[in-house]
């Protein structure tokens, strides 16, 4: 197999080749100084807990179950955690099961807690995105690291590995591996969560946030064995024929267009869930469809949930839309994902929000 990884394998001729293209380049990186720590606090660790966050997504589950793999290699104590449940479209995975989830088994996660000595958080940068384990975390006397690779994490830890320049935690996860490794770690269920967390951010490659980096990695993915069509079906075709009627109800009746502002924007109420057997993980990529209407640079989703509402945005270029997020909606993210949350009705939360849009001027100026 040839490597990929950039800690090991970069060469000057190859980032010569690559300024010749129009591939976006990967930013390049020295990750040496986090692989000293980490090594360090993996090899002075005899209970290691790796916590992603609240509703988990492909990268929160990919990068923990690939460092539960490795480290288990090296035959560490390893547990994992997770605030709340997997959506049915993560659950192949495999040790999934091994995941202890908060809000189901509270005192055993609490045990986790109070009994590790090292604490690794991943594919986040604020401490409540842990829900109901937040507290416990911040009060645990146990060492506490961070990797992730949204902008501006907060700073509740004793290393954080905050990398934006990576598409998702699964590839920064992959480089610190290999440098703790001394070459590239591999096998299937670790190339299968890597490949999962890869995809699952970069909206199978839709996305601009993917680099030169990143292909290299799937390369290796990809010749390490993984069977991609097998895979990209349990993601994305693995839907209920009521989630695809809600998808068509949400663009046919519930999709509202801007031109003159450049945005689109979908509205879902709790009875239009009920309507259509709503269960977790139905709307999952919903906000990304107004993006491909000529024109539309800015998309915005609002689901109605007990006493607020949940908003997730997505946008193209160099419109923020996690400034909006941070600013107006008490959430954050990166620049073309982000989300948050409003607690009023959807009607006052919709009417709030396009005052947002229309009484903020960049609203033009940062529209590609
Ligand atoms: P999604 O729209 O898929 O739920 O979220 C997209 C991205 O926005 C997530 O990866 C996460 O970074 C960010 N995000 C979503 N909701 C919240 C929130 O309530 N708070 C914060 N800080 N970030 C969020
Ligand atoms: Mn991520």
């Amino acid at each position: 197999m040839t490597t990929s990884c950039y800690l090991i394998n970069r060469i000057g001729l190859h980032e010569y080749f690559l300024s010749l293209t129009q591939i976006t380049e990967a930013k390049v990186i020295d990750l040496s100084k986090y692989t000293k720590q980490l090594s360090n606090l993996f090899s002075s660790s005899g209970n290691i807990l790796l916590i992603s966050h609240i509703n988990p997504d492909g990268d929160a589950i990919g990068s923990q179950l690939a460092l539960y793999q490795f480290l288990k290699s090296k035959g560490k104590q390893v547990s994992m955690l997770t605030p709340n449940y997997l959506q049915e479209f993560l659950k192949w995975m495999e040790n999934s099961d091994q995941i202890s989830i908060f809000i189901r088994d509270r005192r055993k996660c609490r045990n986790l807690i109070s009994s590790a000595d090292l604490i690794v958080m991943l594919d986040f940068n604020q401490p409540n995105r842990m829900g109901e384990a937040e507290e416990l975390v911040i009060k645990s006397n146990a060492k506490k690291v961070l990797i992730d690779h949204h902008l501006d994490p907060a700073s509740f830890t004793d290393l954080t590995i905050s990398e934006s320049s990576f598409c998702s935690t699964s590839e920064l996860i992959h480089e610190l591996i290999c440098g703790l490794n001394g070459e590239v770690f591999m096998n299937r269920q670790y190339a299968e969560a890597l490949y999962t967390g890869i995809i699952t951010d970069t909206g199978n490659f839709e996305h601009g946030s993917y680099t030169s980096r990143t292909l290299r990695i799937v390369a290796d993915l990809l010749e390490a064995g993984i069977e991609k069509e097998k895979i990209l079906n349990l993601i994305y075709n693995n839907f209920s024929a009521d989630r695809l009627r809600l998808h068509g109800f949400a663009l046919n009746k519930r999709m509202i267009v801007l031109p003159e502002l450049k945005s689109a924007y979908i509205y879902l109420s709790k009875e239009d869930l009920k309507e259509y057997n709503h269960v977790k993980g139905d709307t999952e990529g919903f906000v990304n469809m107004p993006l491909s209407i000529k024109g539309v640079c800015f998309s915005t989703l609002f689901i109605e949930k007990d006493g607020f509402i949940k908003l997730s945005f997505r946008s193209k270029g160099h419109f923020p839309s996690n400034e909006i997020a941070a600013k107006y909606f008490s959430g954050g993210g990166h620049m073309n994902a982000s989300g948050g949350e409003y607690y009023d009705t959807l009607v006052n939360t919709i009417e709030y929000f396009l005052k947002v849009l229309n009484e903020n001027p960049w609203r033009f100026e940062n529209i590609d």
